[in-house]
């Protein structure tokens, strides 16, 4: 079958404005009654990855989870929203109060799910067994809900990279060590990705972030609601948006190599606007991005001039040590009080800059990166 991916233009949080968006989005794919029967366990899995207010553009904004809870529950789905944030130790409930997921959580009557608390579920694909939170893998439906935003390390995080947070606690961190190389770390992703198969995937792009994502970047303003049963084909058209050419984010790549779902634009039927008249031609994307078409054999060479090293403003800190703990290869130190990073091990996973809740630290890049960016 042909992957439809919808569009719809929604240029603020307005509540009425964002509902509208994301009911004609839904409606354009069947209706929300096409993916839920009623009675099914509906988990939710907004993108909180940081304790930060909805207007930073780091988190799915709540405007966004509160239309698709209401379509959810109107098909007669019992919902439930979930997540865990990497820097999760320092406990949930600043999350749930800093994202307004709380306030949505009582407006709805809907339950916010500790995935750490639930236990996990081992999955097998490709030989490699991931332990998934149980509360995604008995929910009997799972909709998506990222946000559209660069990223460091993976250059974008979307529909696949959002449901990492559905491996609970430490284990991010592992695979942040065993997989070290984006391409690699990826493959883990779109692993993930298939073990959930989320029925329905509701981007909130209305406002996303550029430049130096997933946490430190700008707001940038995109006006737009998009949704669709296939992440992959979803997360297709939302690299065409920001300005990534084909093939150029690994997870969008592999996915569509693996067949888990469309990658190539030609074969997406896309409705609303015309891909074209919303795609952006002046979207920041990280610096790393130049790096992938840079020959293999330059790579070490070039990135001597073109580099980007996560840093920390002093001026921020407050010497918490989240991020020393976040690190899965241990190259950041507590020294009196303030972070010291060991360079030689750092693999830029971008750990500290998720998980730092001051957002004190910042990427900083070459001179080159910073020309290109
Ligand atoms: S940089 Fe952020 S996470 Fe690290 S110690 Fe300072 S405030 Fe805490
Ligand atoms: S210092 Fe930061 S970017 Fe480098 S490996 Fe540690 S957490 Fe990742």
């Amino acid at each position: 079958m042909t992957s439809q991916v919808a569009i719809r233009k929604c240029d603020d949080y307005d509540y009425a404005r964002v509902t509208d968006a994301v009911h004609a989005t839904l409606s354009s794919l069947g209706g929300i009654g096409a993916y839920i029967r009623s009675g099914q366990k509906v988990l939710i899995k907004p993108n909180m990855l940081s304790a930060k207010s909805p207007d930073r553009a780091v988190t799915t904004h709540p405007a966004v989870l509160e239309a698709v809870i209401r379509e959810a529950q109107q098909a007669g789905g019992e919902v439930r929203v979930g997540d865990s944030p990497s820097a999760v130790f320092r406990g949930l409930a600043r999350y749930w109060e800093a994202t307004g997921y709380r306030a949505v959580a009582e407006r709805t009557g809907v339950p916010l799910l500790n995935f750490e608390a639930g236990g996990t579920i081992a999955r097998m694909i490709d030989g490699s067994e991931y332990h998934l939170a149980r509360h995604v893998l008995e929910a009997d439906v799972v909709i998506n809900l990222p946000k559209m935003k660069t990223h460091g390390l993976t250059l974008y995080t979307g529909a696949v990279k959002n449901l990492y947070g559905c491996l609970p606690g430490f284990q991010k961190a592992r695979y942040h060590k065993l997989y070290p190389k984006p391409e690699d770390f990826s493959r883990v992703l779109v692993d993930i990705y298939t073990c959930i198969r989320p029925v329905l995937t509701v981007m909130d792009a209305v406002f996303a972030m550029e430049g130096n994502g997933p946490s430190t970047g700008s707001s940038r303003r995109v006006g737009l609601i998009l949704a669709s049963a296939d992440g992959i084909a979803l997360d297709a058209v939302a690299n065409r948006i920001m300005g990534y050419k084909p093939g150029e984010v690994h997870t969008t790549r592999i996915a569509g190599e693996r067949g888990v779902g469309e990658s190539d634009l030609d074969r997406i039927r896309i409705g609303g606007p015309g891909i074209e008249s919303v795609a952006l031609s002046d979207f920041v994307l990280p610096p790393t991005h130049l790096l992938r078409w840079v020959p293999r054999g330059l790579v070490r060479w070039a990135g001597r001039f073109l580099w980007v090293k996560p840093r920390t403003d002093v001026s921020r800190c407050t010497g918490c040590g989240v991020c020393a703990r976040a690190c899965p290869v241990r190259a950041i130190e507590m020294k009196d009080g303030l972070p010291v990073t060991d360079y030689d091990l750092c693999i830029n996973c971008m750990c500290c800059n998720e998980s730092c809740p001051e957002g004190a630290v910042y990427q900083e890049m070459s001179w080159l990166a910073r020309r290109f960016s």
